[in-house]
């Protein structure tokens, strides 16, 4: 494959591509088939700090960079991407096993982060007031909160880096990336056209690296970076919350939901259904935002349950890369093991599987669309994140029912609801404990929103008017007035 062929293979350190310095590399495997595509290189914690030190160089002379300059090298990124969206649709592809219309999809989403983030550059602003005594000017400005380190997972592995990449470099901050180890080419081949771009060297640095406990503490715990932007799982989340509290690092977390979607009898059908369909399918259930508990009025529960089994099952299952195919198959064979877990242990307890819920012979971490009713609350569905594409349904009948059901949970991301009903709609979304609403819709993701979650499912927000910010310290300087 020549898109894989042609990404760098090396850890990006300084602006240059340099090995591990163990010389030890990893795998890059194909989901569809449990092949090996690449190896490359497999940074230890010495690779680690010298990408912190090329950091922290680098900073002072970015944060002097004029916005403008930093705003055209994102735009001019976003611009090298859209042309190349085919590559690196299939290197997505490749790597992680999405559909190539889904990695498409993906290729525009993740450069929006830089087109929206190349916008917001040039609107840093501050302020100027008087202090109520009058006997000061109170001056206010943001400057960079200083290096960052961006920890991100493998399930979107180009939008998870522009989204975080994008604001840092708009508010003048320098990088160092680790990138999930199963899906590192994707983030190096966005350092390969950042540095087309123009970025100076120092500003953005990449470890891959099976070792990420490892290698990650001691940069924490180093002291010389500012912040750490995360996104994954909340086990791993609250580590680093932890390592952070003892040098008093910056965090944005970005961690586990455990959405639900909730169907109301005033609801149009149709958008129901399709709307479930994108909260439950996009990106093979492996979203953090994914529909994992789905609530259906009882009135309307055995119609929904067969429009949406008929839906799933006529989905076709395969390799992203050939035509046709709707469902890739999931990261690896532990991720697969997950989703057939939480499946066995539903009927165990009582569910009907109405579509789905068997393993596949063949290579390739496949998992087949399942529907499943019936669910009983002890099932492990109710607090697990699936991470596939099991659509669990349960049913209710009064809108507090629904509520409840649906806050009992520890996580806070995103929730769904369909109705038609305006007054409900309002009501219900003020109750809902998240930080992300689809009303009438299964897809939240937008650069120009702020994603984000409440509860345990993360601290602070992405993309949109408040996404920079999170890259920005205020400062201020009082002026007597004289
Ligand atoms: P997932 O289950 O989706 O892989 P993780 O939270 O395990 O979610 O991984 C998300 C990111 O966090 C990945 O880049 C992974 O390598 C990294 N990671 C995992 N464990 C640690 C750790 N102890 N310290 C730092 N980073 C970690």
């Amino acid at each position: 494959m020549t898109v894989v062929h042609d990404v760098p293979k090396q850890l990006f350190i300084g602006g240059g591509w340099q090995d591990a310095e163990s010389g030890r590399t990893l795998s890059v495997d194909n989901p569809a088939t449990g092949e090996e595509l690449c190896r490359v290189a497999d940074a230890s914690p010495a690779d680690g700090q010298r990408a912190v030190e090329a950091a922290v160089a680098a900073q002072a002379g970015w944060a002097a960079t004029p916005p403008r300059v930093r705003s055209e090298i994102l735009r001019r990124a976003y611009d090298i991407i859209i042309a190349r969206t085919e590559d690196l649709a299939l290197l997505m592809t490749l790597e992680m096993g999405k559909p190539l219309a889904e990695a498409r999809a993906e290729v525009a989403y993740g450069a929006e982060f830089f087109r929206w983030f190349s916008e917001e550059a040039v609107r840093i602003d501050g302020g100027m007031m008087t202090a109520p005594d009058g006997r000061n000017r109170l001056l206010v400005t943001r400057q960079p909160v200083g290096p960052c380190l961006l920890i991100t997972p493998w399930n979107f592995p180009l939008a998870m880096g522009t989204r975080k990449i994008g604001p840092a470099i708009a508010a003048g901050c320098t990088i160092v990336l680790k990138p999930a180890p199963q899906t590192p080419l994707t983030s190096l081949a966005l350092a390969a056209i950042l540095k087309e771009a123009g970025l100076p060297d120092g500003v953005l640095n990449i470890i891959v690296t099976t070792d990420a406990a490892g290698v990650v503490e001691p940069l924490l715990r180093g002291g010389q970076i500012r912040k750490l932007s995360f996104t994954g799982s909340t086990g791993v989340g609250r580590i680093l919350l932890a390592q952070c509290a003892d040098t008093v690092i910056r965090t944005s977390m970005e961690l586990g939901g455990n959405a639900p979607l909730i169907v109301f009898d005033d609801a149009d059908l149709d958008t129901a259904v399709e709307g479930t369909m994108v909260a439950k399918m996009r990106n093979m259930g492996e979203s953090c935002c994914a529909a994992n508990r789905i609530y259906v009025h009882t009135s309307i529960a055995e119609e929904f349950a067969t429009r949406l089994a008929t839906r799933m099952a006529a989905l076709k299952v395969g390799d992203g890369t050939q035509p046709g195919t709707d469902v890739g198959p999931l990261i690896d064979m532990a991720g697969r093991s997950k989703a057939h877990d939480v499946v066995c242990d539903a009927v165990k307890r009582g569910a009907t599987v109405l579509t789905g819920g068997e393993l596949p012979e063949g290579p390739g971490s496949f998992y087949p669309p399942t529907v499943l009713t019936g669910i009983t609350p002890d099932a492990a569905i109710n607090d697990t994140e699936v991470f596939g594409p099991v659509a669990a349904l349960l049913t209710f009948d009064t809108e507090d029912e629904a509520v409840t059901a649906a806050n009992d949970t520890e996580f806070g991301l995103a929730a769904y609801l369909f109705t038609q009903n305006l007054d409900r709609a309002l009501r219900v979304s003020e109750r809902l404990e998240t930080g992300m609403i689809g009303l009438n819709t299964g897809l939240v993701s937008n650069p120009a929103a702020p994603f984000g979650g409440v509860k345990q499912s993360g601290l602070g927000r992405e993309g949109g008017r408040v996404g920079i910010g999170e890259f920005l310290e205020y400062k201020y300087i009082a002026i007597p007035t004289g």
